[in-house]
Formats: C-alpha cells, structure tokens, sequence
C-alpha cells in the first residue's frame, strides 16, 4: 500500500522559533484585543445604538443629539487613530486589529486541519483530503462567522435584540437580511481573502502610508557589515509573502515583526544579532534604548508634541463636557398664543411649555416651583413629573399669581426645576404677563 504525499496549506506560515519573542507579545497582545473587542459592546463600553440613536461611551449614555459630545468624542478618537499611525506606524495591523487577529486564527485553524486530515488519512488522494480538509474548515469556521458577526453587529444594534432575531434565525425582516449578509461576508472573507483584505480593500492600510514620515515606527533592515546569509527565513515567516530587504515601505507589511523573529532565529544561532529591527524612520535609529523616554516611546519631534498636546485638549474637553452633563434635558419656554387669562377668582394665569429628556438610566422625577413673584404656584401636577429612562414628554402648565401680588405688565420671574436623581437644579428667568389696564389689578404690594 502506497502512502499518498500529504497536502499543504496555501497560507504563508510563520516558521516557529524557538526564542522568539515578538510573534509571544503580539499573540498576548492580540488575545488582549479580542476579549475588548467583545467586551466593548456587549457591555455598552462602547458602541453606537442606531435604532435608538445613542452613543454609549466608557459609561456614559449620550443621545446623538448631544452634538457637543459626540463631536468631541468623534475628534479625539480621529485624532488618536491619526496620531497611532503617524508615530506608530502599522502597529495597529499588526497587533490589535481584528481583521488580522482573525485572519491568523484562520491560517492557524486551517493548517491545524491538514494536518490532522494528513494524519487521519493517509491512504486518501489529495484532492479527497484537500476536499475533506476544506469541508472541516467549513464546517468549524461558520459558527465562529457568526459569532464575530454578532459582535460586530452588536456595535451598532442592542445585543439582546440581536440575540433574539438569531435565536428565531430571523432573515425575512430588514436587519435579518443585514444579520445575514454580514455573516455571510465574514464568512467568504476569513474563508478566501484573510490578509489580502489588508493590501486590497482597507482603507486604513493606505491611510497610515499617507501619514507616516521620517520618523514613523516601521521594520527595517538594516546590513552595513554584509551580515545576511541570505537564508531567506525572514521570506518564509512572513504572512503577507514579502521580502522585507527589498523597503520597508511595502505596502503589504503589517509591522507584525514575525520576520525579525526569524532572524534573530537564525542569527542567534550564528552568534549575531538580528539585521531587521523596529526603527524609527529609514534613518535606522534603533527602537532600542536611546535619548530620553519621551523619545523612546515616539514623541521624536514637535510634530508629535504637537499632536499629544491636541489630544489631550480633546480628552479634557470631553471629560468636562460629560462631567457636566445634565442627565435630564429640561427646556422650559413661554406659550404666548394668550399672553395672560384670569380665572373665576381673579387669579392671573401664564401658560408655559416643557420638555424634557431623560438621557439617563433611571428614572427621573422633576419638580417645578416659582420663584421672585409672591404667592405664586404651579397649577396641577404640573410641577411633578416623572420620566422614565429614554422617555421625551412634552407637557403645558400654567403660573398662577394672585392679582394683588403682581405689577401691571411685565413680571420676571425665575421657574426653578428640582431633578431627582440629579446634579444641581436648574433654573429658567422668564416674563410673567399680568393685565395692564388702569385699575384691572390692584398694584403690587
Ligand atoms: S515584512 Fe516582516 S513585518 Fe512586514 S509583514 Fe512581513 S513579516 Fe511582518
Ligand atoms: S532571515 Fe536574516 S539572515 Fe536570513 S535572509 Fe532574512 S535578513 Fe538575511
């Protein structure tokens, strides 16, 4: 009986070995990085509700409409996500994306199978264990589709609601048909295009080109004493099928720096250092130690000072503009269609409208009260309202004074509203109308 030879996967492998130390921290790294990815919105950490139009952000629930905040939460994560690709290159490739996170754990499934098939079958053609092997893989990477699926959605639609629309397999309402599609993109992706998606289709890959410059973090070789002996294992372990000696501005590396492992591998062995290192910039200064800290970690000109300085502007505006958030939004204005009425016992009404949000999570109870303007009152239960979570009202009451309490015409007054739970009340300055006419009402005490 004959052993048939055994199939291969037609990934980029990394070669393992031994020593290695970049390929250990970005795995730590990355599996860091996947549990965030999940915890962010299935926690309300952070993500975008879309049905209800709120932006959840390290605790705070802000409604799109709070422009102020979202603006300033918009503009810090652009300027952060700027200055990670300006002083740090790819480093977001490499490590912490998680296009790439699955994409590896794709290549690693998938050769983790051959082998297994290779093992379990070895008197089967190889196009019966390349089709078993694909079947495996198949099978194995539809549920993980949908999982990831469920968490990307989840960003922008609650997760409990999704989590029902799967339960009952919904694919005939509009977001089933979205639920679905989108697995089935994730699917065909980490099935057929895994990292070609980085140098093909992601946009964020050609947007860090354009804002690198002489000092961005980047992998280098660098050979002055003719070092290499042109083993090619850096070649080999690289993912994206690049020879990294040819630039370092290639635009399929992703910084992932298994090649330096390689060569510290390989050259260890021999006795020397690695000649492919992390640099800043072409001019090969070192990643190493060298200048102070803040040059060690990247801030290696003004530029960057620059950025850090905008940052930090940014970081402090948005943590003042939510410390300062009023979880209740009360707008309290005049209903001028009547300017005045007096009732039956002489008492002079003004007419008055609220609005009120509740952007918080629990419920609210506001309360209403008159103040500078004796005797006067909230009429009804106007004055007490109770909102809860999420919930809009917008309601009419009336200020009631007594005749004898009032100046003809204009009266300021101030309508003071008392929320629970809550910060500081809030305060309106308004007009009071009273009649005008000679002898209409008695004047003000
Ligand atoms: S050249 Fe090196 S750093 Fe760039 S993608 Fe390949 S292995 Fe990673
Ligand atoms: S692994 Fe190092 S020594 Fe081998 S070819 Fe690459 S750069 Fe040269």
């Amino acid at each position: 009986m004959t052993t048939q030879p055994q199939i291969q996967s037609t990934r980029k492998s990394r070669i393992p070995i031994p020593g290695t130390q970049f390929h250990r921290i970005r795995k730590t790294v990355q599996a860091v990085c996947f549990v965030i990815f999940v915890t962010l919105p299935l926690f309300n950490i952070m993500r975008i509700d879309l049905p209800r139009q709120r932006f959840y952000f390290f605790g705070a629930e802000l409604w799109i409409s709070e422009f102020s905040i979202v603006f300033l939460t918009l503009m810090f994560l652009w300027i952060l996500i700027a200055a990670m690709a300006m002083i740090y290159g790819r480093f977001w490739c490499g490590y912490l994306c998680p296009q790439m996170i699955f994409s590896e754990t794709a290549n690693g499934l998938e050769k983790r199978i051959i082998r297994i098939v290779n093992k379990k079958m070895p008197n089967a053609g190889p196009r019966l264990r390349q089709f078993a092997a694909a079947v495996i893989f198949g099978i194995l990477l539809l549920p993980a589709s949908v999982f990831v699926t469920f968490v990307f959605v989840s960003y922008f639609v609650p997760p409990l609601d999704l989590f029902q629309r799967l339960l009952s397999l919904d694919i005939r309402t509009a977001g089933g048909i979205v639920g679905a599609s989108v697995t089935l993109v994730t699917f065909l992706d980490f099935a057929l295009l895994r990292q070609r998606f980085c140098t093909a289709i992601c946009p964020y890959g050609y947007l860090q080109n354009m804002l690198k410059d002489k000092h961005t973090l980047l992998v280098h070789f660098h050979d002055p004493s003719g070092e290499c002996i042109k083993c090619n294992k850096c070649v080999r372990a690289c993912p994206m099928g690049i020879d990294i000696r040819k630039s370092s501005h290639q635009l399929e590396c992703t910084h992932c720096a298994e090649c330096i492992d390689a060569c510290s591998g390989i050259l260890g062995k021999l006795g020397t250092q690695t000649i492919i290192q992390y640099a800043w910039g072409d001019s090969g200064a070192k990643s190493g130690p060298e200048g102070n800290w803040f040059r060690r970690i990247g801030f290696r000109d003004g530029k960057r000072v620059a950025v850090l300085v905008l940052l930090l502007v940014y970081a402090t505006g948005l943590s003042i503009a939510i410390s300062v958030r009023q979880p209740v939004l009360l707008r309290i204005m005049p209903d001028r269609i009547t300017l005045y009425s007096v009732s039956a016992d002489g008492k002079v009404h003004n007419r008055f409208r609220m609005l009120a949000s509740n952007r918080g999570r629990v419920q609210a109870t506001i309360s209403l009260s008159v103040a500078d303007l004796k005797d006067a009152a909230i009429e009804g239960s106007g004055g007490l309202k109770v909102l809860e979570p999420g919930q809009t009202v917008q309601q009419q009451f009336d200020v009631v004074a007594p005749a004898s309490s009032l100046h003809p015409g204009i009266n300021k007054i101030r309508i003071l509203a008392d929320v629970a739970p809550g910060k500081a009340g809030q305060q309106f300055s308004e007009t009071f109308f009273a009649p005008q006419g000679e002898g209409t009402i008695p004047a003000a005490k």
